[in-house]
Formats: C-alpha cells, structure tokens, sequence
C-alpha cells in the first residue's frame, strides 16, 4: 500500500468513534465478506461500529460469523460513513441517507470504474475482490486477522474469482489467499458454501430461464421474471449465478441476463469472454464493473430495457471488433 494513502485512511480512521460500513445492494459475497470483516477488525480497535446493506444477505454467505447483524437502515448518529466494494454512490441505496451526507466518507473498492464519490477514495483494480484491500489494510497497519476475519476475506476472494478462476487472479491474490488459509480459514468450506449450494427451486429457474435464451451474432441473452420467480416461489434476492454459468458458452462473446426486481427496476448482468470489455457498456448506462462482468440497474418497462440494452450491446461489439481486426491488419503489414 502506498504510504499516502495509509497516511490518509489513518488520518480518517484513528478518530472516529462511531462508524457505519455499508456495502452495495443485491450483495454478493464480495461485499458482505468485505463488511463484516472490516466491521470486526475496527471492533478490534475499538470503535462502535454498525454494519448496513439495503438488501438481505443472500443465504450462500449467511453462515459468515456476523450476517444476522447486518441492518438494513442506518438509525444513529456517526462521524465516519465506509463505502465497502461499492462502485458509485448509487450502489449503497437508500442505506446512504440525506442527512449522511455531512458525514466524512471513505470509499474502499476495487472497481476499475469507481466514481470516487467518497472523501477520501482508496480504489484499487489490481485486486480482486475488496475483501484483498481489507486484508492489506489490516496487515499495514497491524491489525490483527482472526479466523473468523480470513472466514469473510476468504469468501469475498473466491466469490469475486470464482474460485481463481478469472484472469485478474496474480500471484498477489494467491498469497493474499495462502495468508487467509494460514490465519484459519478454510478453502473447501468456503467455496462449498458460498459458490456450490443452492436451492432445487433456484435450479428449477435456472432451468426456466435456459429454455429462453437467445444466441444472436455471438451475444447470447435471457431473463428473469418475477412471473418466472413466483413460479418456483423465490424471493428476490437469490443470486442465481446465471451469468457466469452461460459465460461458459462457447459460442458467445458477450452474456447478457436481464432480471426484472420486486421493486420494479431492471438489474442487467453482463459477461464477456477475454479480448472484450463489456464494462463500457455499463458505464454507459449508469453502471459499473470489470471489464469482463458488469452490471447495471435499469428502471422501466423490461422489453424496452431489454431492446435499450441489446441494441448497445450490438454496437459495442461490432465497434470492438472492427477495431480488433484494424489491429490485426496493422500487425500483419508491420510483419
Ligand atoms: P453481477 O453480474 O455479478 O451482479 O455483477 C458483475 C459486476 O458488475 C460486479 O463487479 C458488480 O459490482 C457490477 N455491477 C453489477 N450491477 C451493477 C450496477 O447496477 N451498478 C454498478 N455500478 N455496477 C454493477
Ligand atoms: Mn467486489
């Protein structure tokens, strides 16, 4: 870590006395791993601290030691506000009330497209998941990192990464995990837990929402209803995993699952093989995300959403690969 920074996220944290964490709605593992972690630790040094997400934490990390602490409003009152794996101030929901807005706030995330809506902002992209800079804050500044700690930051590195399998893992993330494992947390359980377990219903959706999938010019689509949800009596926020299960589809350079929320919005996830980057796309609709898996939150009637997007999607792809085959042409005369 860059001795500014350090210098700078101390300045913020040696002070304050009672802090509210909060992570982005419709949480992943990532961001409640990073929450309570970070929530232990600073409880580690002392401070009051309140742990707050808009939406329920999904079950495939309600087993992690503090989720049934997590509020879904921000009752109190604190003098530092912490953004954890939030991309834009939009991501932290209605958590992030008017009257926080007079509140110091620190932005930790790891997001190439992060706003830097916070104070002070600590974004990161070498790393994998936030659940990594929480670790790395720990150990420079001599935080102690208790099993139940590596627990969470274990889980948010194999959440983001699916199991290290995304090409942003480096040998930095594997040592990251190695001191997690060391500290007592246990790679098997973990993956189990939060990346191989699920309902039959939500595979019974699953299997629903294969059966609608399109395939067209390498940009393969389907969607999530509420209609379809009710039919196998899933709430809402169960993370079905459907856009890294088709990003495997060999015959698609960009995924894309639509999924129509109970409060009315459109969350659109978007995958992309290497070589493209869909997270442009998502910037361009007031999302956010990685290259290669970004999403954003749409409102309106799902079949114009779903023209909107597709019709960006088409014109990002071809924009993309007309400059990859201009590349390759140069390359080639240069040859
Ligand atoms: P997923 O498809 O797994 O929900 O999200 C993939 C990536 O896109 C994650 O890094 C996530 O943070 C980002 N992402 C998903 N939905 C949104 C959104 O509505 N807004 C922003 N800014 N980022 C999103
Ligand atoms: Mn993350």
């Amino acid at each position: 870590m860059n001795k500014s920074v350090i210098e700078a996220l101390e300045q913020l944290l040696i002070p304050a006395r009672r802090i509210l964490l909060i992570t982005h709605v419709s949480p992943d593992g990532d961001a409640i791993g990073s929450l309570l972690a970070m929530g232990s630790l600073l409880r580690g040094q002392g401070k009051e601290v309140t742990l707050a997400c808009e939406d329920p934490v999904p079950d495939s990390v309600a087993w992690l030691p503090g989720s049934s602490e997590v509020a879904h409003r921000s009752t109190g009152s604190f003098d530092l506000v912490i953004s954890l794996d939030c991309s834009d101030r939009d991501r932290m929901g209605n958590i992030y009330e008017d009257r926080l807005t007079s509140v110091p706030l620190l932005n930790i995330d790891h997001h190439i497209t992060n706003t830097r809506f916070g104070t002070l902002n600590w974004a990161d992209p070498s790393c994998v998941a936030t659940s990594q800079m929480v670790l790395y804050l720990a150990q420079t500044l001599g935080w102690q990192v208790t099993e139940p700690v590596a627990f969470c930051l274990l889980t948010g590195l194999v959440t983001d990464t699916r199991s290290f399998r995304t090409s942003n893992v480096d040998a930095a993330t594997l040592r990251a995990a190695l001191q997690l494992v060391e500290a007592g947390a246990s790679l098997s359980q973990v993956a189990r837990q939060s990346l191989d377990q699920q309902p039959l219903a939500q595979v019974r959706l699953f299997a629903d929402a294969v059966t609608g999938l399109h395939l067209e010019d390498g940009i393969l689509w389907t969607r999530v209803t509420r209609a379809m949800r009710r039919r196998w009596a899933l709430t809402d926020h169960g993370a079905l995993g459907l856009s890294n299960s088709l990003a495997g589809v060999r015959e698609a350079q960009v995924v894309v699952v639509f999924t129509e929320r109970d409060n009315g919005t459109i969350d659109v996830g978007f995958r992309a093989a290497p070589g493209y980057d869909i997270s442009q796309v998502a910037t361009s609709l007031g999302g956010g995300g990685h290259p290669l898996a970004a999403g954003c939150t749409l409102s309106g009637d799902l079949d114009q959403v779903q023209d909107q997007v597709l019709e960006r999607v088409r014109r990002s792809v071809a924009e993309q690969r007309a400059r990859a085959l201009t590349k390759a042409r140069v390359s080639e005369s240069d040859a």
